[in-house]
């Protein structure tokens, strides 16, 4: 597939948001070894980790350009699915562009919609 940004071939990555939480002691008090000359309060050690965040949400992004890809500019691509662990499932959009369905937009809306609430359903059945 080819990035809407820059049409550079097969140089999709899948991004995610990972935060690190890192915190440093430092001295408060007022003895002279705890402080430097310029008055600041010194540090007891280095920076240490207490925590590391990473977000469930993951966007795709074109590794040649290093931007977010808008899936809706991909040529042939309606929608995409993420899975952390196996993949990414690209969805053409081959009724979107033909109608080969013969549905008017409102009908295939109507469509889409009962799909999705059906997906939902199972989903709740999954839990
Ligand atoms: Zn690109």
């Amino acid at each position: 597939m080819i990035c809407p940004n820059c049409d550079r071939v097969d140089m999709f990555s899948v991004s995610r948001e990972k935060t690190v939480y890192e915190y440093r002691n430092v001295y408060s008090d007022n003895k002279k070894e705890h402080k430097s000359a310029d008055n600041h309060h010194k540090y007891k050690g280095p920076w240490k980790l207490e925590e590391t965040v990473v977000s469930d949400e993951m966007t795709l992004r074109c590794s040649a350009c290093e931007t977010d890809v808008d899936i809706k500019k991909v040529k042939g691509i309606g929608e995409i699915k993420i899975d952390k662990a196996k993949g990414v499932v690209f969805v053409n959009d081959f009724f979107d562009q033909f109608n080969v369905s013969g549905k008017t937009e409102k009908q295939r809306k109507g469509d889409r919609r009962i799909k999705k609430e059906r997906r939902e359903d199972n989903e709740s059945q999954d839990k």
